[in-house]
């Protein structure tokens, strides 16, 4: 089974959208193994998204992730890091179909309101970034046999 990092970003929290993100992941049948609401430091973001340090927007992009809470999450499910970016729609809202999270909840690409993992490495790296291996909650699910043939 897979698990991906999903988070809520700060303008998601600000705008009262963490219910509505928990809900879709929940009611897709995806298991919740970690979650915390926490405001990370601007080096923690650096390090998160490190792999855009050469880009424009990366200085202001961590100085914003890191201005208010965030809702961190370990999701898990068959195949989900692919189908949780599906979830998520495109990275620029306005490239991302209705149905999909920011195609539905936001409307520019700086304030695109959720993380998710791009890569089943991506995710194993953002995981053991953001949580403690104790803080990762084993726990068998009782619709799992109704979910999973
Ligand atoms: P993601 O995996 O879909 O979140 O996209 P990336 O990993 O490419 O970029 C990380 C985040 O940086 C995105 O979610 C956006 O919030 C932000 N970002 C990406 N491209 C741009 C851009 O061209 N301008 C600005 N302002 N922010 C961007
Ligand atoms: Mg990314």
């Amino acid at each position: 089974m897979e698990q991906t990092f999903i988070a809520v970003k700060p303008d998601g929290v600000q705008r009262g959208l963490c219910g509505e993100i928990i809900k879709r992941f929940e009611t897709r049948g995806y298991q919740l193994v970690a979650a915390k609401f926490v405001q990370s430091s601007e080096e923690h973001m650096k390090s998160h998204y490190a792999d855009l340090k050469d880009m424009p927007f990366y200085s202001g992009l961590c100085k914003y992730m890191s201005s208010g809470p965030v809702f961190a999450m370990v999701w898990e499910g068959q195949g989900i890091v692919k189908l949780a970016r599906m979830m998520l729609g495109e990275t620029n809202p306005a490239d991302s179909k209705p149905g999909s999270i920011r195609g539905d909840l936001c409307v520019n690409i700086g304030r695109n309101i959720i993380h998710g993992s791009d890569t089943l490495e991506n995710a194993k790296r953002e995981i053991g970034l953001w949580f403690k291996p104790e803080e990762m909650v084993t726990y068998t699910s009782c619709a799992k046999a109704f979910l999973y043939e």
